[in-house]
């Protein structure tokens, strides 16, 4: 894995290997780190991850497991085996399942970041409520947050808008991966909340996801220098 510092992560949202490549072949493993959600990886497997490596990128494997502690802890050590650079799991899988992920990236010499979701940033109140978790969504993502932090997770994955919360509420090496970003002056697409990468760094992230605004953007290596220039400005 590389020793840079960038901070942003590239969602490569791709039905196809091939469309995967041609995306990442326009980007740099200098400038960031790529994650493979749910959608490529069922449609091209591990291969897709292996590919994406070997061009260099550290990969966020972006599988939310949530299942028995027994299950997850199998489906982690596999990942861990593939040399991704981060993994996450629904912190609502509970205490023994993040167990069990956690015990099974150990059994790698050089372990993924395990980070947990916290709430989906999908979810509104009332779908708390539809789904039994009383009171707002704050105090829930805090909690969950805590039960991560409890279990040995490197961090977890929450919206910019609860990073300042939990920053103050977790040690500063507890990692904080916030999705809903765009660039001044970027249209949001179907991001509801959004925050600029710079506001989100400030307060309190250390990765940030962005996808649309750089895969599709007509100049994608200018765009993230742009995003990282923002950051120093
Ligand atoms: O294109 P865009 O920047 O909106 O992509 C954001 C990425 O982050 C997508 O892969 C999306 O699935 C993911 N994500 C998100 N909100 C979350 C969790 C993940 O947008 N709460």
């Amino acid at each position: 894995m590389s020793e840079f510092i960038s901070p942003v992560i590239v969602a490569l949202d791709a039905s196809t290997a091939s469309e995967a490549y041609v995306f990442a072949d326009r980007l740099s493993p200098s400038l960031c780190r790529l994650k493979v959600g749910k959608e490529l990886f069922t449609a091209a497997g591990p291969m897709v991850v292996e590919g994406l490596q070997q061009r260099g990128f550290d990969v966020f494997l972006d599988l939310k497991f949530h299942d028995i502690p027994n299950t997850v802890g199998a489906a982690c050590r596999v990942a861990a085996a593939l040399g991704v650079w981060m993994v996450d799991v629904h912190c609502s899988g509970g205490p023994a399942m993040l167990d069990a992920a956690r015990n099974a990236m150990d059994t790698v010499s050089r372990p993924p970041l395990l980070v947990g979701i916290t709430l989906l940033t999908s979810l509104q109140s009332g779908d708390l409520q539809q789904i039994g978790i009383e009171g707002p969504i704050n105090d829930a993502v805090l909690r969950l947050a805590l039960l991560a932090h409890q279990h040995g997770l490197d961090g977890v994955v929450c919206s910019a808008a609860e990073a300042l919360l939990l920053r103050s509420a977790l040690p500063h090496s507890f990692q904080l991966v916030t999705p809903g970003i765009r660039p001044a002056g970027a249209a949001p697409d179907d991001q509801a909340r959004v925050v600029t990468p710079a506001q989100a760094m400030r307060l309190g992230s250390n990765y940030l996801v962005i996808g649309r605004p750089i895969t599709q953007s007509i100049d994608p290596v200018l765009t993230l220098q742009h995003i990282l220039d923002s950051l120093h400005s």
